[in-house]
């Protein structure tokens, strides 16, 4: 959430700021600014809305070699000119870019205009600027932490100042701070995706860290000033696999990739022979694994659905109790940490805020928590016990999608893993990998489907509310599906249990209100269909994702959309897919901005 990127060296900052912003906007887009540090002054340049309304005013001829910008999702204060970062100090001598929350904010301002500070914005990053302004040091960086020892809260922070030429120091605290180690230049961002045009050597900053960050080099020390080691790290991903191709949206680049994603998901970890995954992140022996007696998924948003149907695989295949909560609200309520409970965090940034502080929540309490994660090297990747990434490759429109696929693929695997450890004889453990490697396949004969799903969409635009209903797992698949239309469309939808209609919101359900039902031929199939009768005696359109388009089904639903069986403990991976294009369908359709829908942000940095 926000994107913040820096640039010290030898060539025009602008350009590279700029760039670096675009590839970040999908964190934040309710307004930009970028300040540089020119032959003579500190220029800054702000702007509410989108990063091409930031270009429009720049003027032509600003130029500087030091510079840093930001894309903003606004917590403290609404989307304006005016808290847009970079936020300066009094004499406009210093420039601030913040990610994250200052929840002492009102305590310091107050404190700072009390001391005669004038701050011109509302928002709480502002007071950074003030203090920095205030705090004694012989350098920027010993300035910035001691600024930073008077705050609570979450930061990427960077800042430049005239009076410090050709640096800019940087700090995190809970918000992502990413070093790019060029030849005689140097970059830094809050997310990879800003870096890798120009450098595959990155340095993740640490929590309570503050870099100093010149051409040659940088440095680094913890809040206290004591000098802390960092060794580049080398970042696989290329700048291509940010690009969105020939694609009109990111979404329909990253629904179509989803194939080949699947591929890597289970590249190198299926052992046919045995029947079995193998893991090699886990840190965890088979004997540790025997010991686990519970399982607990935590995620927000579609990584907690993706926990909710993963429940169900795991709880089929091991017979381990399993549940998915979300982590916003697991860290909050004082959870009982259990030591034969294996805890699963999913986060396809890798960093969540509510979901990394659920992690560090376990692990203070001695529990034992592995990552199920995309972003390789990000913060909830480094802190877990062990885990497995994704390999969705970078994922950048906000409405997850071959994230959410690739993580039941992660979890089938674990399950089979744990199954095998278990009571799941080898043929079933070669028989549900047979069905992985079938995935794949499958979906792309799904996507083949898109312009019949793209006709039953114009239906659904029409209207204003929807339901999703399934059972099981297939529950998750309609949440996910819900969600989906909501963040994208802006049509109200909402998931229930099939079961769960007749006790409340049938009361809703009329011509108007299109159903989408989850139908796997599973053995609650027949359950499925009387809930769907249910909504067409109420003259609700139906529109089931099932595996046939028999009499039974056709006479049932208004449309079938069909996807092919595979093993129904991985039907949720194959019934999602038809949901995602539905949501993008209507989403276009109705003009909606697919990538960066309103309100909401990649990656959520925040609380
Ligand atoms: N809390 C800051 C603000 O509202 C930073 C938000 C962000 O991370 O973009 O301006």
């Amino acid at each position: 959430m926000c994107g913040i990127v820096g640039y010290v060296g030898g060539q025009d900052a602008v350009p590279v700021l700029l760039e670096g912003l675009h590839r970040l906007e999908y964190r934040g887009y309710d307004s930009a600014g970028i300040a540089v540090r020119t032959k003579t002054a500190l220029r800054v340049h702000k702007s509410e809305g989108r990063i091409q309304q930031l270009e429009a005013k720049l003027p032509a001829r600003l130029r500087g070699t030091t510079g840093i910008a930001h894309t903003r999702w606004a917590t403290h204060g609404e989307p304006s000119d005016r808290n847009a970062h970079p936020h300066v100090d009094c004499e406009s001598v210093l420039a601030v870019v913040h990610n994250g929350i200052i929840e002492n904010g009102t305590a310091l301002r107050a404190e700072l205009e009390a001391a005669g500070h004038t701050l011109r914005s509302e928002t709480d990053s502002e007071v950074l600027a003030h203090l920095i302004e205030a705090a004694e040091g012989d350098s920027l960086e010993a300035r910035v932490r001691r600024a930073l020892a008077r705050v609570e809260g979450t930061y990427g922070l960077l800042v430049i100042d005239r009076a410090s030429p050709d640096r800019i120091v940087a700090a995190r605290n809970g918000s992502p701070v990413v070093l790019g180690v060029g030849d005689k230049e140097m970059f830094v961002a809050s997310d990879v995706a800003a870096l890798v045009r120009h450098t595959d050597r990155v340095v993740y900053l640490d929590d309570r860290e503050v870099a100093s960050i010149r051409p040659g080099g940088f440095s680094t020390t913890t809040l206290d000033a004591k000098p802390t080691t960092k060794t580049p790290s080398p970042v696989a991903v290329t700048d291509e696999a940010y690009e969105r191709g020939e694609h009109p949206h990111f979404m329909h680049k990253e629904i179509h990739e989803q194939p080949e994603a699947v591929e890597r998901a289970l590249r190198g970890r299926l052992d046919r022979d045995f029947g079995v995954a193998h893991l090699g992140g886990l840190n965890l022996s088979a004997r540790d694994l025997l010991d686990v007696r519970r399982i607990k998924l935590l995620g927000c948003g579609s990584a907690f659905y993706a926990g909710l149907a993963g429940a169900h695989m795991l709880e089929r295949l091991t017979r381990i109790p399993t549940d998915a909560e979300p982590a916003s609200e697991f860290r909050y309520r004082c959870p009982v940490i259990e030591k034969d409970t294996l805890y699963i965090a999913i986060s396809q940034s890798g960093e969540t805020a509510d979901t990394l502080a659920a992690v560090r929540e376990v692990r203070r309490k001695g529990g034992r928590v592995l990552g199920i994660v995309n972003a390789v090297g990000s913060t909830i990747a480094r802190e877990c016990d062990g885990g497995i990434y994704m390999h969705a490759g970078p994922e950048v429109a906000v409405a997850s999608t071959k994230a959410f696929t690739c993580t039941l693929v992660c979890l089938a695997l674990l399950a089979i893993h744990l199954g095998r450890i278990r009571d799941l004889s080898p043929s079933d453990g070669k028989r549900l990998l047979g069905a992985l490697e079938r995935l794949p396949g499958q979906i792309r004969e799904i996507l083949d489907r898109g312009e019949a799903i793209r006709g039953i969409a114009r239906g659904i635009m029409k209207r204003q509310d929807a339901f999703f209903i399934g059972r099981a797992a297939g529950y998750a698949v309609a949440l996910e599906g819900a969600q989906k239309l909501k963040e994208i469309s802006y049509i109200h939808a909402e998931a229930y249990p099939a079961s769960e209609l007749k006790h409340g919101p049938l009361a809703l359900v009329s011509a108007k209100t299109p159903t989408v039902a989850i139908l796997p031929d599973d053995d609650l199939y027949e359950k499925s269909l009387s809930s769907i009768e249910e909504i067409r005696a109420r003259r609700g359109p139906v529109i089931a994702i099932a595996h046939d388009d028999d009499s039974r089904v056709r006479e049932a639903a208004d449309d079938v959309i069909v996807v092919p069986r595979s093993e129904p403990v991985l039907d949720s991976i194959l019934m999602t897919v038809p949901t995602q294009l539905l949501a993008y369908e209507c989403a276009v359709g109705l003009g909606r901005d697919v990538d960066q829908p309103r309100n909401l942000a990649k990656s959520v940095t925040v609380e």
